[in-house]
């Protein structure tokens, strides 16, 4: 479905495509980029055909235009009209095509949830369904939610509130017991307050128009094995609030997270340094107002406007070096997030990103992504195997496994890089090994100088079958697998050939 170019990376003239041994290329057109498409969208031209109208589409009027010169898609309630936009989308016309006169948001939802579409094709908005085959299932009515959750997912928490002179405390009981300080966000805003919790596949959420002003910071606290979360807010006066405040969207409802659209707050970048010769760590400042951490192995998406149109795309946080031991943070001092990014000189967003001075903003998204810290219990054998920045994820997971996991005997990393000058943190890598003697680290370089003397090359089965090697036969292993989507794609089929089992594995993707 929809697309934006990190679907299509690395580019199709990137580096990372030279063809070798199967590795994969991506046809590219000429003058079909993003800048391309949104030039095209500033320039007046009548991308929908309907001269400006906005129209409520029935279903039949909808299913109508299921061509490819005329193609009209429905994401969540709301029509486009996306023929004009089929060459330069990165996935494809035919990816698009599957949506051709429907609706298209379960596919859309599959993808990319995190796509800011209404941005990318305002241009092409025809109106909205006259029908409502696309409401999201949190505008469901609440009874028809409870249903669905009853049969399928956990039951929904419950929240209360109640006051002292100078506090108001909003409980929610989870009914779980893994729930930690990493499992509720909390965004305090003029106009609005928001704690969502989230619970396995499932979000539950406090989203309520305060019924008095608070203070600007809050504190938040989790009773882990009764599940109950504390947000103590501070009034800004000591008056007797009758009520909480006037209910918002999807106030207390209880719904499957692909459902909930992302949440951003604008967060201060404080400092910007060198790691190697084109990657940066990046510190960013969340706002007092928001209590937010991000668990291992999750992303987030940052948002610029970029020309106008609002682009969208992920990174993965790390701490700010290795040797940062993994605590359960305290508010309220956690509120940096680093992030290691590679600037790409032709890239559309990091040349952006990059542009940015200490003080600017960019908006930061809610995490998201798939990793299960629980997978790490009881692991004895820790592999992880990483190209480029497909680092990121690694550096959380490694400083949580080397501080939390008793049970393990050792952690490996296996790095790929094209040279020397493109390794991250080498020296601290270094400094690590020597230092945790369960902690071993290899480089291996695509393109060396002739002074490289240890490994060389791509991701192989010969390089994997050497390195992976268990402490005991029977001993419980995950191996970690991030880097350009070929190079995932690749080794994960070399880990299935060598016999690793799925549960074994864990590949990061969007
Ligand atoms: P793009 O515009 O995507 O371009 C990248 C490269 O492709 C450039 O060299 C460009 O020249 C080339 N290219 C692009 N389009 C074309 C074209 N039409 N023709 C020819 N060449 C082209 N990255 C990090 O650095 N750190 C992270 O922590 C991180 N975390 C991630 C987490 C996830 C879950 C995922 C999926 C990706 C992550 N990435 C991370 C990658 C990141 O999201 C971006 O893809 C990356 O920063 C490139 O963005 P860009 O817009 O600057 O470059
Ligand atoms: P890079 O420097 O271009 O590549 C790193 C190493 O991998 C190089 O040795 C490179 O070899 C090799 N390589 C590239 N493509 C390969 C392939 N198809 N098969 C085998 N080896 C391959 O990497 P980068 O620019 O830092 O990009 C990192 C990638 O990781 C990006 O695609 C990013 O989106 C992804 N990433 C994903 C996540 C996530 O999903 N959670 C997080 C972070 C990063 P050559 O240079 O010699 O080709």
């Amino acid at each position: 479905m929809l697309n934006v170019p990190s679907q299509s990376f690395p580019g199709p003239s990137s580096q990372q495509r030279v063809a070798s041994g199967g590795r994969s290329k991506v046809p590219l057109k000429q003058g079909r980029s993003l800048m391309d498409w949104i030039r095209l969208t500033k320039s007046g031209k009548d991308l929908t055909g309907l001269k400006g109208r906005l129209i409520e589409v029935t279903e039949e009027e909808l299913k109508k235009h299921n061509k490819k010169d005329d193609c009209w898609i429905c994401i969540r309630g709301f029509v486009y009209n996306v023929s004009p936009y089929m060459e330069y989308h990165p996935g494809g016309e035919d990816e698009l095509m599957r949506a051709a006169g429907s609706d298209g948001t379960d596919l859309f939802d599959q993808v990319h949830r995190w796509v800011n579409y209404e941005s990318m094709l305002k241009e092409c908005l025809v109106g909205r369904m006259a029908m409502k085959p696309a409401l999201p299932k949190g505008m469901l009515p609440q009874s028809q939610v409870t249903d669905t959750l009853a049969k399928e997912g956990p039951s929904s928490p419950s929240y209360d509130w109640f006051q002292t002179d100078s506090l108001v405390t909003i409980v929610i009981y989870t009914k779980q017991k893994d729930i930690n300080l990493d499992s509720v966000i909390v965004d305090h805003r003029d106009d609005s307050f928001r704690a969502e919790t989230v619970i396995k596949d499932y979000s539950y959420l406090v989203h309520v128009a305060l019924s008095h002003e608070i203070q600007e910071d809050f504190s938040v606290l989790v009773v882990e094995n009764v599940g109950k979360i504390e947000i103590v807010l501070k009034k800004k006066e000591n008056t007797s609030w009758k009520r909480l405040g006037h209910p918002l969207e999807n106030h207390n409802a209880f719904i499957p997270k692909k459902d909930t659209g992302l949440f951003y707050r604008k967060c201060q970048l404080v400092s910007k340094e060198d790691v190697t010769h084109d990657t940066k760590l990046f510190c960013l400042m969340l706002p007092p107002s928001t209590h937010l951490q991000v668990p291992a192995g999750q992303h987030v998406y940052l948002k610029l406007p970029i020309t106008g149109t609002e682009i969208v795309k992920p990174y993965t946080p790390v701490s700010d070096s290795l040797f940062s031991e993994f605590k359960e943070p305290v508010l309220p001092n956690n509120i940096y997030i680093y992030f290691l990014i590679k600037i790409y000189p032709a890239g559309f967003f990091t040349p952006e990103l990059d542009q940015l001075q200490i003080g600017d903003y960019v908006s930061v998204s809610n995490p998201e992504g798939n990793f299960i810290i629980s997978q790490l219990q009881e692991l004895e054998d820790l592999f992880l195997l990483a190209a480029g920045t497909g680092f990121t994820p690694m550096v959380k997971v490694l400083n949580y496994a080397l501080t939390n996991i008793p049970s393990l005997r050792k952690v490996k990393l296996m790095f790929f890089n094209k040279t020397e000058d493109d390794i991250i943190w080498r020296s601290q890598l270094e400094k690590l090994a020597f230092k945790d003697k369960r902690f071993e680290v290899e480089f291996v370089l695509s393109a060396p100088t002739s002074e490289w003397s240890s490994k060389q090359g791509y991701i192989s089965p010969a390089l994997l079958s050497e390195f992976l090697k268990r402490s005991s036969d029977t001993s419980k292993v995950l191996i970690c697998l991030c880097g350009p989507t070929p190079f995932t794609e690749q080794g994960m089929k070399m880990l299935h050939d060598l016999n690793f089992s799925k549960d074994e594995i864990h590949s990061f993707t969007a």
